[in-house]
C-alpha cells in the first residue's frame, strides 16, 4: 500500500514537482489515492453509461430508418415474410410456422447487425463517439460544480462524495458505498482532489476512444434486445388451423379474441383429412364458411362443423376467424414452390382435399412478394417511438 501510494504520487505529480513539494503532506497523498479510487469507479460506470445510451440511440435510429421496424406489427411480419421468400429456405419457413417468435427475433438481430456493421458503418461509431464526449463533459461539469458547492458550504470529504455521486446519478450509476471515506478524512483541499480526478479523466477519455461497437453489442443493454423487447412484447398465439400469428399488440388481451387478417392454407400447419394422406389446402377464411367438418384433436371422436369452430372450445373458442374468403397469393405461391418439401415434412400429399388449383401455380415469386404489400398499414408516428425509447433510458 505504501509502495503503491508512492508510485502513484510519482506517476501523477512528476510534471509539477515544485507544487508537489509544497503539497506533500498526508492530506494530499490521501487525495491522490482517493482520486484514483474514484476514477476507477468512474471508468466502469462511464463505459456502461455510454454503451447503454448508444444502445438506446441505435435502437431509435433503427426504428426510424429501417422499414421493417418503423411500422406496426403487421409491417414487421410482412418484412419477415419477404425475407423468407427471398431466401427460399424451407427450414426457415418451418421455423417461422412452428416458432414464429424465434424466427422474428433472429430476423431483428440480423437486421440490426447489418445496419450497424454494413449499411451504416460510419453512423454507429459517430453515435458512440458523441455519447462518450457527452458523458465526459457531464462528469467534468459535475465534478466542478460539486466541488464548488461543498467548498462554499465548508463541507468535508463525506459531503463531497455524497454531492458528487448524487449529481452524477441522472446519467451514471456510481456505487460509492464500497468506498469508505473513513480513511480519507484528512483530505482538506478539495481543489487538489478535483485536479487529481481530472487527471484520471484523461485516462478514461483514452479508454473511451478505443471503445468499439463490439463492446456495445456485449453490453447488458443491447440495441437488438431493446428492439426485440419493443417489437415482440405482444400476442404470439397461433391460429389453431393455419398457425398464423395473432396481430394483437397486447400480450394478454382476453377477453378479446385472437385475430389475424391473413390466414394460410391449414395444410402448411399439417392439417389433413382424417384417415387419409390428403393435406388440407383451404385457407381458414374459406373453411369457416364451408360445410366441412374438423376434429379438434387427433383423439377427438366428435367432429365439429367449421362454421361452428368456436364451439370446439379451448384454443378454437379464443379465436375470431373472419369468413371473408381472403387468400394471400403469397401462401399460394409458398404451397406450390415447396409442395414436395411440405409433403415430405408432414408425410402427406397434396391430393384430393389438398389438390392444388391450377390457378395457384401461376403466381411468380415477384407476385407473391408484391401481394405482401396488401398487408401494409400505417404504424405509429416516429415521435411516439422516440418517446417510448427515451422512457427506456
Ligand atoms: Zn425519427
Ligand atoms: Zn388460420
Ligand atoms: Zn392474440
Amino acid at each position: 500500500m505504501v509502495y503503491n501510494r508512492r508510485r502513484i504520487i510519482k506517476k501523477k505529480l512528476k510534471p509539477c514537482s515544485a507544487d508537489f513539494m509544497i503539497d506533500n503532506n498526508k492530506g494530499s497523498s490521501s487525495a491522490v489515492v482517493f482520486g484514483e479510487m474514484i476514477c476507477q469507479k468512474l471508468k466502469v460506470s462511464a463505459v456502461e453509461a455510454v454503451c447503454n445510451q448508444t444502445a438506446v440511440d441505435l435502437a431509435g435510429e433503427l426504428r426510424c430508418n429501417v422499414p421493417a421496424f418503423n411500422g406496426n406489427r403487421l409491417n414487421l411480419e410482412k418484412h419477415v415474410l419477404k425475407d423468407l421468400a427471398e431466401k427460399e429456405d424451407f427450414n426457415k419457413f418451418m421455423t417461422y410456422i412452428r416458432d414464429p417468435r424465434e424466427q422474428v427475433e433472429e430476423f431483428i438481430r440480423k437486421k440490426v447487425k447489418k445496419y450497424m456493421f454494413e449499411e451504416n458503418k460510419n453512423k454507429a461509431p459517430q453515435i458512440l463517439q458523441k455519447n462518450s464526449d457527452d458523458i465526459q463533459r457531464f462528469i467534468r461539469q459535475t465534478l466542478f460544480e460539486a466541488t464548488e458547492k461543498i467548498k462554499t458550504e465548508k463541507g468535508d470529504i463525506n459531503m463531497w462524495v455524497k454531492e458528487f455521486s448524487i449529481s452524477l446519478r441522472c446519467k451514471l450509476k456510481l456505487t460509492m458505498n464500497t468506498i469508505s471515506c473513513q480513511n480519507f478524512r484528512d483530505i482538506n483541499n478539495l481543489d487538489f482532489l478535483r485536479v487529481e480526478i481530472e487527471k484520471g479523466l484523461q485516462i478514461i477519455s483514452k479508454e473511451m476512444k478505443s471503445l468499439s461497437l463490439t463492446e456495445v453489442m456485449n453490453n447488458r443493454q443491447k440495441p437488438d434486445e431493446i428492439l426485440i423487447d419493443q417489437l415482440c412484447n405482444c400476442c404470439w398465439e397461433r391460429c389453431p388451423f393455419c398457425a398464423a400469428v395473432c396481430i394483437n399488440t397486447i400480450k394478454d388481451h382476453s377477453p378479446d379474441k385472437h385475430s389475424v387478417p391473413f390466414h394460410r392454407p391449414s395444410g402448411v400447419n399439417g392439417w389433413h383429412k382424417r384417415a387419409s394422406m390428403e393435406l388440407n389446402n383451404d385457407f381458414c377464411t374459406t373453411s369457416v364458411a364451408s360445410d366441412k367438418i374438423f376434429y379438434p384433436s387427433p383423439e377427438s371422436e366428435k367432429s365439429i362443423p367449421y362454421k361452428l369452430y368456436q364451439t370446439a372450445g379451448g384454443k378454437y373458442a379464443s379465436w375470431s376467424i373472419i369468413a371473408d374468403g381472403s387468400m394471400l397469393p403469397y401462401w399460394k405461391w409458398f404451397v406450390c414452390r415447396f409442395q414436395k418439401e411440405i409433403e415430405d415434412y408432414y408425410k402427406e400429399k397434396c391430393k384430393g382435399w389438398g389438390e392444388i388449383l391450377p390457378e395457384w401455380r401461376k403466381y411468380t415469386k415477384e407476385e407473391a412478394l408484391r401481394s405482401l404489400d396488401e398487408m401494409q398499414s400505417v404504424g405509429p408516428p416516429c415521435a411516439l417511438l422516440h418517446a417510448q425509447l427515451s422512457a427506456l433510458s
